[in-house]
C-alpha cells in the first residue's frame, strides 16, 4: 500500500510541487514565561473518535484517499476496543514518585509489564474492521493475525517498539499492532492525571512512556502559541520551546520546509547539526489538526525532505 502510493508522490513533486524556505523569527520572541507554561497536556479518551473524523475529511480528494478511509476505520475501531479496558493494573502512587524522582517514565515501552489485554482490544480492532470494507491485503493481514499466537504477537509488540530493526517487523501487521498498544497506552495515562508525571532526563522522550515525538503542534487557546510535542503511543502532549532543534537543543540553524500550494498548517522543522527533521503542526492555521492524521496525509512532504536528503525523525507506530 505505502510502496505504490509513495512513488505516485514522489512525481507529483517532480512535475513542479517544490518545497519551500520559511523565514523565521528570533528564539525567545513568543513563548510565555517558563512558570506559567503547563508541561504536561493528557489526552481525552476520545482521542480515536476525533482521529476518525480528521482521517475521513482529509481523505476527500486526497492522493491517498484509500489508506486515509482505511486508516478513519481502524481509528474508530480502536476507539470500539476502549472499553475493554476497565480493570487494568495502574502503576502504584510509590511506583509514579520514584519515577518522577529519577525522571523515568513510569509506563515505559521497555519497563511497564503490559497487560495481555492488549492482544484482546487487538482481536476486537481486526473483528470490528473485518464487518467494513477492507482491501483484500488488508483482509488477508487480518485473517493472519487472528491465527497468531500470543507468545508472536508480543514478539511483534516488542519489534515495534524497539524502532531500529524496522526489517524485523512484518510491515502489513504494523498499523494493526500499533493500533492495539496505542489503544492500551491511552487507556493507562488518562486516568493518571497530569501531576502523575514528571520531567524526563531525556526531554525529547514523552514523559509516560519514553517514546520519541511522532510531531510537535503549536496549540491555540489557553496555551496559544506553546509548542508541545505529541506520544505517538499514548498520545500525551509535553512542552517544548519553539525553534529549537528537540533532538539536540541548538537554536541555530533551524529551517521550516512546506509544500508550495499545501497546506500552511504544517511544515518540517529541520536542524542542520542532526541532519533531520520533526513535523510541526499549526493549529492557527487549521484548529482540525491531529497529530497522527495530518502526519500521515503529509507524506508528501516526508518525500520530498527525503529527496532533500534530510531524515525523518519523527516516530509513527502504523506505518
Ligand atoms: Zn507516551
Ligand atoms: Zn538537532
Amino acid at each position: 500500500m505505502g510502496e505504490a502510493s509513495s512513488s505516485r508522490l514522489v512525481s507529483r513533486g517532480e512535475q513542479g510541487r517544490e518545497m519551500t524556505k520559511i523565514n523565521v523569527i528570533q528564539p525567545g520572541t513568543i513563548e510565555a514565561p517558563p512558570g506559567e507554561i503547563p508541561f504536561l497536556l493528557l489526552p481525552e479518551r476520545n482521542v480515536f473518535q476525533a482521529r476518525s473524523a480528521r482521517l475521513s475529511a482529509l481523505a476527500e480528494g486526497h492522493a491517498l484517499a484509500d489508506y486515509l478511509r482505511f486508516l478513519a476505520a481502524l481509528a474508530g475501531a480502536q476507539h470500539e476496543s476502549m472499553s475493554l479496558f476497565r480493570r487494568v493494573r495502574l502503576p502504584e502512587a510509590q511506583e509514579l514518585e520514584r519515577c518522577r524522582e529519577h525522571g523515568m517514565p513510569p509506563l515505559g515501552t521497555r519497563g511497564w509489564d503490559r497487560d495481555p489485554v492488549w492482544r484482546e482490544a487487538l482481536r476486537c480492532i481486526l473483528t470490528e474492521l473485518e464487518a467494513g470494507a477492507l482491501p483484500e491485503a488488508a483482509r488477508a493481514t487480518i485473517a493472519r493475525l487472528k491465527d497468531t499466537d500470543d507468545a508472536s504477537l508480543e514478539r511483534m509488540a516488542e519489534t515495534l517498539f524497539a524502532g531500529d530493526s524496522d526489517e524485523k517487523l512484518d510491515r502489513a501487521a504494523k498499523p494493526f499492532i500499533g493500533a492495539a498498544l496505542q489503544a492500551y497506552w491511552l487507556h493507562l495515562v488518562t486516568p493518571l492525571g497530569a501531576g502523575a508525571f514528571g520531567r524526563l532526563e531525556t526531554p525529547h522522550l514523552c514523559p509516560a512512556c519514553g517514546s520519541a515525538p511522532m510531531v510537535s503542534v503549536v496549540c491555540i487557546g489557553a496555551d496559544h502559541g506553546l509548542r508541545y510535542l505529541t506520544c505517538p503511543l499514548c498520545s500525551t502532549q509535553w512542552h517544548a520551546v519553539r525553534i529549537k532543534c528537540v533532538f539536540c537543543d541548538t537554536t541555530k540553524g533551524i529551517t521550516y520546509y512546506g509544500i508550495e500550494g499545501g497546506s500552511a498548517a504544517i511544515k518540517a522543522e529541520s536542524c542542520e547539526a542532526c541532519h533531520g527533521y520533526l513535523k510541526i503542526l499549526y493549529m492557527d492555521k487549521d484548529p482540525n489538526v491531529d497529530a497522527l492524521a495530518d502526519d500521515v496525509a503529509s507524506i508528501a512532504l516526508d518525500v520530498l525532505m527525503a529527496e532533500s536528503g534530510i531524515t525523518r525523525k519523527g516516530t509513527n507506530f502504523l506505518f
